[in-house]
């Protein structure tokens, strides 16, 4: 089974108009591609062969073990593990540590068949982005009233494919610059404003929009939520460090 990404609806995805809508497109085939996985993909030898080859990052093990089958899991394992062990460590080497191998180990750990996946695939969706900034007016609307685009993926977006953007290239940098160095100034200063409310002149000042201010700065920088935690109450019930 070859997946189709066009089967992404971008429209849908920029629609709720709630965080960065890149980081939904890339929730959307991360989750896909675990459950393709440890599903469909179990009938098909080529892609067993890669995962061998590749493996899986923690996160994407994580989902995997999370929505697959235990026994799909094992068998994914199984042959990974019995690869490692033919070809990268020998139980038994009768040498030196083999540059080769050390090599060949450390482009392992850096790798996983998932993470490669999205990322050809976000890079794909990016030209296809572009493609309707430049052609449909509603998405060009659409795409200006995103609360922002998170560091990440402005990067992806301005770096992926330039020349397709063609005499846009400017409008398109100034839009979404727009969209994320803003979102920067937010945050920046609801970062600061969360700071002040520690400082025992600011009794009984509000929080505006602070009280989680942390944890949207983390997810801009990094495109992931930090676990749900308790957030800041009345000024009274925090002590000042
Ligand atoms: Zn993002
Ligand atoms: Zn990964």
């Amino acid at each position: 089974m070859k997946e189709n990404i066009c089967s992404i609806p971008i429209n849908d995805v920029f629609w709720p108009k709630d965080g960065c809508p890149m980081c939904r497109m890339r929730d959307m085939l991360e989750q896909r591609k675990a459950e393709y996985v440890t599903g469909a993909a179990m009938m098909e030898p080529n892609v067993r062969v890669k995962t061998n080859e590749q493996g899986f990052c923690y996160r994407h093990f994580a989902m995997m073990v999370q929505q697959g089958k235990r026994l799909s899991n094992a068998l994914i394992l199984e042959s990974h593990l019995q690869q490692i062990s033919e070809t990268l460590v020998p139980p038994e080497p009768k040498a030196k540590p083999d540059k080769k191998r050390m090599a060949a180990l450390e482009a392992l750990l850096n790798d996983c068949f998932i993470c490669r996946d999205i990322k050809e695939n976000m890079e794909n969706m990016v030209r296809i982005v572009h493609a309707m900034w430049l052609s449909e007016p509603e998405f060009r609307q659409l795409y200006h009233e995103q609360p922002y685009i998170c560091l990440e993926h402005f990067y992806l977006l301005m770096t992926v494919d330039q020349k397709g953007l063609g005499k846009q290239l400017q409008a398109f940098y100034e839009e979404t610059s727009k969209l994320t160095g803003g979102y920067v100034i937010t945050l920046k200063n609801e970062v600061s404003h969360f700071c002040r409310m520690f400082d025992y002149r600011s009794a009984g000042m509000s929080w505006g929009n602070s009280r989680n201010a942390i944890e949207r700065a983390v997810e801009f920088l990094t495109g992931d939520k930090l676990p749900v935690q308790d957030l800041p109450e009345d000024f009274e019930e925090e002590t000042s460090e």
